[in-house]
């Protein structure tokens, strides 16, 4: 099952046990945090929740000197 990302439009691919699920999933591809609900392997409703952003390098280096 392929859910379209509402962040960045990527299909994510989401493995059988996401068949019936209400919970949240992330995209791989951009970090959006997805709340889906899933019924007998079909889709009944997506909600964009939030992006986590990766760490940047530079943010990491910052804290490390002090
Ligand atoms: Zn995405």
């Amino acid at each position: 099952m392929k859910i379209n990302c509402l962040s960045c439009g990527h299909k994510v691919d989401l493995a059988d046990a996401y068949d019936d699920y209400e919970g949240q999933v992330k995209c791989f591809a951009c970090g959006a945090i997805l709340e889906i609900k899933t019924q007998e392997g079909n889709v009944s409703a997506v909600k964009f929740v939030k992006v986590v952003p990766r760490p940047s390098v530079e943010q990491v280096f910052e804290r490390g000197r002090g």
